[in-house]
């Protein structure tokens, strides 16, 4: 069977892909937007992830006829309520800049205690069968935000993330190790029960 994953990121395609081999779901064949004829993607307008995921799984099994698969994924900050939250990637005010996001939330929080810095990743991700099931699941990885980078690895606040439980950013784990423990890791698993019944 084949399932689409409504992303062009070669990450996350390779995390899906490498999920659904460690977990023997040999009947799926993970798919692509590079894999399928274009068509016209909304934007992410919802005010939270489970809409957007489910908007962008939905257009995707419309558009295709294939079982959809999408994720929306961000950081939300204990000490600005929840955001960046769905304008983590944009928070700076131009869209992917994860240099500019990280400065403007380091700026943001100069003043906040170290024991007020918590915050969590969150992965929503949504899988829709043409015409038939929806289903959402959450991953949340909490942590602590540092007042400066470190690490190299990742992208986007791994560089002022430690994960609780550890002492390095999720900048300087192995992709390997990120994978194992993140929310978009997490998230993914939970939808293993529901490939498992497609597959
Ligand atoms: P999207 O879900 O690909 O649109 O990602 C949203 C944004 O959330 C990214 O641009 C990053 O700023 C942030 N983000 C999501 N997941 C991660 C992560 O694993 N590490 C660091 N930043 C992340």
């Amino acid at each position: 069977m084949k399932l689409l994953l409504a992303s062009r990121n070669a990450k996350k395609l390779r995390e899906l892909q490498r999920i659904v081999v460690a977990e023997g779901l040999d009947g799926i064949e993970v798919l692509s937007l590079s894999d399928v004829p274009e068509f016209p993607e909304a934007p992410e307008t919802a005010p939270d992830f489970e809409g957007n995921a489910l908007a962008k799984a939905r257009d995707a099994a419309a558009a295709t006829g294939l079982v959809s698969v999408a994720d929306d994924s961000g950081l939300a900050v204990d000490e600005l309520n929840g955001m960046p939250g769905v304008l983590s990637a944009r928070w700076s005010g131009k869209h992917g800049d994860d240099d500019a996001n990280l400065d403007l939330l380091l700026g943001q929080l100069g003043d906040v205690p170290d024991e007020r810095r918590g915050a969590a990743f969150v992965s929503v991700v949504a899988m829709v069968v043409p015409g038939g099931e929806e289903v959402v699941v959450r991953g949340e990885w909490r942590g602590t935000l540092l007042r400066a980078r470190r690490g190299t690895g990742g992208f986007g606040y791994d560089p002022i993330f430690v994960p609780e439980g550890y002492e390095i950013t999720s900048a300087e784990m192995t992709p390997e190790e990120k994978d194992a423990e993140s929310h978009r890791g997490r998230a993914l698993k939970l939808l293993v029960p529901y490939l498992r019944k497609l597959g």
